[in-house]
């Protein structure tokens, strides 16, 4: 049991040992946990000089975050990065708009028990979709949108990115089929990835390669697309696991929460 004299120690050497990492901006590293060491759940980032820490473990509180200088170079560099990407970047259609609590989007909440507060979600209002943001390090780089009208295609991608659209900040991957899917699991446990498509792409792979854990949770009728998925991930991922569904993830069936949190629990007490 930590004393209060304890962890006012810890926190003024946590803030000197995330310092001397030197996380450089943009960039995220991941650690294992300096308080509680457990393997890799201790996460820093950098964001525009904004120093962001904190240990995925539901036992260890260790989180905080502190102002760092940037060197002259990243500056430079973030400026450089915000003149060329003026045209390259994805820019919003104007049909598409923020979801201000509207009714279609707030139906579509409802009927799958999405929390409006914890997902960035807007409207195409030329073709009634949900659209969910892909973003990059923070910043919207694409868009796909779910048709609440059966129009179709029943999702449709706005930019050209080959990113994957994904949720939650835990440090277990989920592989889900669908934003809603990824929506549904990703919390500060795991991460839902919608792979958004039939195949796993480079991008995809390399997003999950920052992860020790991923649990591939597809469509009950899709065991092809699942083995294949766990043989392409083998030399990104160093425990890939397989969830056996008995329907979708965004059903949230209890018994198919109960085998993810028994499948997370078998992972989280083999590292400690
Ligand atoms: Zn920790």
């Amino acid at each position: 049991m930590p004393t209060r004299k304890g962890n006012i120690y810890n926190m003024i050497n946590i803030y000197t040992y995330v310092k001397q990492l030197d996380v450089e901006n943009g960039e995220t590293k991941r650690l294992n946990c300096p308080l509680c060491n457990s393997y890799k759940t201790f996460s820093v980032t950098n964001n525009m000089g904004s120093l962001l820490w904190n240990c995925y473990k539901a036992s260890c509180s260790t989180k905080g975050s502190s102002r760092v200088h940037l060197s002259v170079d990243e500056i430079r560099a973030i400026q450089k990065k915000q003149a060329s990407s003026k045209d390259e970047t994805f820019t919003m259609p104007d049909f598409i708009v923020p979801h201000r609590h509207r009714k279609e989007i707030m139906n579509f909440c409802e009927l799958w028990e999405l929390d409006i507060e914890k997902v960035d979600l807007y409207y195409d209002v030329k073709e009634s979709r949900i659209v969910f943001p892909i973003k990059k390090d923070g910043v919207i780089v694409d868009a796909t949108g779910r048709s609440i009208n059966n129009k179709l295609p029943k999702w449709k991608r706005y930019g050209n990115s080959d990113l994957p659209f994904t949720h939650g900040c835990g440090s277990v991957a989920v592989v889900v089929e669908d934003c809603v899917s990824a929506v549904s699991v990703g919390n500060d446990v795991y991460v839902g990835l919608a792979v958004l498509g039939t195949s796993l792409l480079d991008s995809h792979k390399r997003f999950l390669s920052q992860f020790s854990t991923a649990i591939i949770a597809l469509d009950p009728d899709a065991l092809p697309k699942t083995l294949s998925f766990a043989k392409e991930l083998r030399g990104y991922v160093k425990d890939i696991k397989i969830l056996r569904l008995t329907d979708d993830l965004k059903y949230r069936k209890p018994i198919d929460m109960d085998n993810l949190i028994n499948l997370t629990q078998k992972e989280t007490q083999k590292w400690n």
